[in-house]
């Protein structure tokens, strides 16, 4: 069996794999000491960009490799194939790793490569849930597709020019499922949105914050199905989806059917080899697994989030790139004898679709009041909802939101301003936030909000 040998591997070569890479250039690394083994058959790239950018039309700010490759997200270099070739860092593509043994630090990919390793950077990412995995009938049809990497969005893309002005129907209400529609419908086809819940993306948002969304959506022409699910498909004779067949009894019509209904963390190699807490891998505050040498990132990675005091899993470009910089400078820390300060990362998740685009800052829990016009067909679709939990701000969302304003709403997450009242913060709206962030003379510095040069807090 081959052999190949590094101080340092990261298994995957997604999001938190490409801003590990910079770090460990950062932190000096040497030619021939890291290699990142990925089954993807390109460089790491800005996985955000492929429900957006990839998906539109020519001519529309449609983004093609290089452009996304990581770290353009962060507004840093662009880091091409040949990066990594410069500073010695092996990409060792198209390889998938079949099994992993902690104890004697050897990972065999499927075509029977033993790679060895002195330290290891799980950055393995979320596997898709698939509707033929949960017995849908006819969920192999052709043209019913899923999206987590870039061969999956390719397929789309082409389906979308194949398909010009067909019927799409998209199954889900979550993040995926609400950026691809507004992908397909940018591309003029015709969206039909199905997911059972009341309404869209219920993991973060209120029923206030959907409904302009979901408004926004309907004006511009994209049909939404709530409360009911897909149960099967049917296909043409040439085996390509014909009709999506809903549980409440429906058939829709669809040229092409996206399907957006989650993902698991991709953790299964190391199932009773790695404790694992809320679904992903147990990891401290320097993102190291319960092994010695083994440290997890990203999707996979579980952590104490110490603002809330309790333990977390997060999804999200932002977590990827935070705990791959931590998890790498804290190995460096380690084999120094020095020590760094611990993880202390505050939620940020972010989406863009059509010309909206909005962030949010902190937890999703306790009262809520929304702010300033949140009606669809406003011009300027500014608004947001603040989040009070016991008498204090815990959360902030901003739709269309200028640099200041986005600063400022990390800031009112991150310090937790006491509350006024909710007659008051409604009227207030963005100003209170402006307020505590010093745009309006108050001034606070605050620990751990980390800044990109741009002054931004690492940008979307
Ligand atoms: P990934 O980027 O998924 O990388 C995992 C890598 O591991 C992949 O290369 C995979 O092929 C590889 N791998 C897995 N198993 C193996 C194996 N056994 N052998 C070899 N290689 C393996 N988040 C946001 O905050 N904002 C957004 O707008 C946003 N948009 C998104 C759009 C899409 C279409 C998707 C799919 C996700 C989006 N996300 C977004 C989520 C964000 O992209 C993820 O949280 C982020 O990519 C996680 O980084 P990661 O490195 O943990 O995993
Ligand atoms: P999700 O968990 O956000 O949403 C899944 C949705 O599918 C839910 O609304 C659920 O009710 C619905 N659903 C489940 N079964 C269904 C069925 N049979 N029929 C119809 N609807 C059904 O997951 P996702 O949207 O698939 O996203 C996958 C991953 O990608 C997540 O990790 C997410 O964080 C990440 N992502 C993030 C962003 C972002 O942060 N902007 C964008 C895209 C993807």
């Amino acid at each position: 069996m081959a052999e190949k040998s590094f101080k340092y591997v990261i298994l995957g070569g997604g999001v938190s794999a490409g801003y590990a890479a910079r770090e460990f250039a950062n932190q000096g690394v040497q030619p021939g000491e890291l290699a990142i083994i990925s089954r993807e058959s390109v460089a790491p790239y800005e996985r955000a960009a492929l429900s957006k950018g990839y998906l539109f039309p020519e001519g529309a700010s449609r983004q093609r490799l290089p452009s996304f490759h990581v770290c353009a997200g962060a507004g840093w270099e662009i880091l091409l194939p040949e990066w990594y070739e410069e500073k010695g860092i092996s990409l060792i593509m198209n390889t998938e790793i079949v099994e992993a043994d902690v104890a004697s630090k050897t990972l065999i990919s499927a075509a029977g490569e033993a790679f060895k390793y002195n330290v290891l950077i799980i950055a393995t990412g979320s596997t898709v849930l698939r509707l033929s995995d949960c017995g849908l009938r006819g969920a192999n049809a052709k043209n019913i597709f899923y999206l987590r990497d870039i061969d999956e969005a390719e397929q789309i893309s082409q389906a979308i020019d194949a398909k010009k002005t067909g019927k799409a129907v998209v199954i889900g209400g979550g993040y995926i499922a609400v950026e691809i529609s507004a992908s397909l419908s940018m591309n003029n086809l015709d969206v039909t949105m199905v997911f059972p819940e009341p309404w869209c993306m219920p993991r973060l948002f209120t029923a206030g914050i959907a409904a302009f969304y979901e408004g926004y959506y309907k004006n511009k022409g994209i049909k939404i199905i709530k409360g009911t699910v897909a149960i099967g498909f049917e296909a043409h004779p040439n085996g390509e989806v014909k009709n999506v067949l809903l549980a409440d009894g429906r058939a829709l019509e669809a040229d092409i059917v996206a399907v957006g209904v989650g993902a698991m963390p991709t953790t299964t190699l190391f199932y009773w080899q790695l404790k694992e807490e809320v679904g992903g891998i147990k990891t401290d505050a320097f993102l190291r697994t319960n092994v010695p040498d083994v440290y997890a990132i990203g999707d996979v990675s579980s952590f104490h989030c110490k603002i809330y005091d309790d333990v977390r899993r997060v999804e999200h470009v932002d977590h990827a790139r935070r705990s791959a910089e931590q998890a790498v400078k804290a190995i460096y820390a380690s084999e120094q004898g020095t020590t760094i300060e611990e993880y202390d990362y505050l939620p940020f998740f972010y989406s863009k679709t059509f010309d909206l685009s909005w962030q949010f800052y902190g937890d999703n829990v306790g009262e809520t009041v929304l702010f300033g016009d949140p009606d669809p067909k406003s011009p300027t679709h500014k608004f947001g909802q603040y989040w009070i939990d016991n008498g204090k701000v815990v959360g902030v969302f901003l739709e269309s939101g200028t640099v200041e304003e986005t600063e400022a709403i990390a800031l009112v997450a991150r310090v937790q301003p006491a509350a006024l009242s909710m007659d008051e913060m409604a009227k207030q709206g963005i100003y209170f936030a402006l307020g505590i962030s010093g745009h309006s003379g108050v001034s606070i510095t605050v620990k751990g909000l980390k800044k990109t040069h741009s002054g931004l807090p690492y940008s979307p």
